[in-house]
């Protein structure tokens, strides 16, 4: 594994994103960010993979719905370093909500609603840990 310059966060570009043919414009935005992409790949979570991921969420009206998009197509998971990781790369999302997202943020830019809003990024340093260790092995960071 090479020398870590920065901290860890977790992404995900959504299958929304994904179905609309985005991930290519996605990844040049975090690239160009100045992000280091430490690991990446395209999956399709089963329902019971999206369960598991979103379990914080289990009692939320939403979890249904949001499980049986997350689970409805291949979608992106990524380990993203920088500097403040965790700010910076919820910063270039935006808001939950892309209709109250700021210009320039992925969410404004990909998402459709705030449920299909392309992007998922972690809320602290420890969920970032927890995130990426539930997609990805250490071998497969790099
Ligand atoms: N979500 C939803 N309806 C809501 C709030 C959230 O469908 O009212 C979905 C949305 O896809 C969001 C995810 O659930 O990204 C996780 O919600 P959270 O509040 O953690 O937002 P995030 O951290 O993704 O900004
Ligand atoms: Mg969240």
């Amino acid at each position: 594994m090479a020398e870590q310059v920065g901290t860890l966060t977790f992404g995900i570009i959504k299958p929304d994103a994904v179905r609309a043919g985005k991930i290519g414009q996605i990844i040049a935005r975090i690239t160009d960010s100045g992000f280091h992409l430490r690991a990446m790949k395209l999956i399709h979570m089963t329902r019971r993979e999206a369960e598991g991921f979103y379990a914080i969420h289990r009692e939320r009206p939403f979890f249904g719905e949001l499980t049986e998009f997350m689970s409805g197509g291949p979608c992106v998971v990524m380990a993203l370093e920088k500097d403040g990781a965790v700010r910076a790369w919820r910063d270039l999302m935006g808001a939950t909500n892309p209709a109250q997202a700021e210009e320039g943020t992925l969410r404004k830019e990909f998402g459709a609603s705030v449920g299909e809003n392309a992007v998922h990024g972690s809320d602290s340093e420890e969920n970032a840990r927890l995130e990426i260790s539930y997609f990805f092995s250490q071998i497969e960071l790099v």
